[in-house]
């Protein structure tokens, strides 16, 4: 049974003191109330030390946003894979389409990054995802496939088992337009078919599959009932412990 998974992409909000009462919060209510799925929380660099501290012995696992495409060096202002896995995170988000367009990460650069977060034992949340522009186009399936195998279909199907797949159409994120679950569905089924051709229909049956953009409690019970949907990627709602707590009870219904 492949996992379900909820996480939550904080993006550049919370300074280290709001970061911290989130966590602690979300923390105390899963506490209270096991999950029925993995939880993820993907945090600014600065916040991964403390959170990850935090959640070490909670159902909370810790993410970073990015890491460098680079492995040391002269650099500045970059935050390398092995220093987010010292953080004591398990998690990076790379391909997300606010890095590939405001910070013209290319598909090489991506791949690159893969490459070192995978050499420094870290489990990558890969985005892939069409504009609106491509959907009104009908190109989203080859947008999806294009994106997988410029940066991630490479991989031998050992490091494969360490991706989780975040389909992110751009037009739904943080627009408060959601795919409909059947929109949603049939990308992701596509996608699951994708990764079959390339590893086997039984890697493809164990790889998790999740649904970004504006994703709420009120409809991530309709998403996730989908049969190729495993969860979310969660920006705007995980801001806020019961709004995120919310999404994580839809494995519940
Ligand atoms: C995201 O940016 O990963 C995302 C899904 O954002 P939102 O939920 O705010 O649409």
């Amino acid at each position: 049974m492949r996992k379900k998974i909820v996480a939550g992409n904080w993006k550049m909000n919370k300074t280290l003191q709001e970061g911290v009462a989130l966590a602690t919060e979300l923390k105390e209510m899963l506490e209270a109330e096991k999950p029925n799925c993995e939880v993820v929380i993907c945090t600014p660099f600065i916040h991964l030390a403390t959170v990850a501290e935090l959640t070490k012995d909670s159902v909370i696992a810790v993410g970073a946003e990015n890491c460098a495409d680079k492995a040391s060096g002269a650099y500045t202002g970059e935050v390398s894979a092995a220093m987010v896995k010292s953080t004591g995170a398990e998690y990076v988000i790379l391909g997300h389409s606010e890095r590939r367009e405001y910070y013209r990460e290319t598909p090489e650069i991506l791949k690159a990054k893969v490459d070192l977060a995978l050499e420094n034992g870290l489990k990558i949340i890969f985005c892939i995802g069409e504009s609106l522009d491509e959907r009104e186009k009908g190109v989203q399936e080859t947008v999806c496939r294009t994106e997988l195998e410029g940066s991630v279909f490479h991989l031998t199907p050992e490091q494969w088992k360490q991706i989780v797949i975040a389909y992110e159409p751009i037009w739904a994120i943080g627009t408060g337009k959601t795919a409909s679950a059947e929109q949603a569905e049939e990308i992701h089924a596509f996608i699951r078919k994708c990764v079959a051709e390339v590893y086997g229909a039984e890697v493809a049956e164990e790889t998790s599959i999740l649904y970004g953009g504006s994703c709420k409690a009120s409809n991530a019970p309709e998403l996730f009932a989908k049969p190729d949907i495993d969860g979310g990627l969660i920006g705007g709602a995980s801001l806020k412990a019961p709004d995120f707590k919310g999404i994580i009870d839809a494995w519940k219904k």
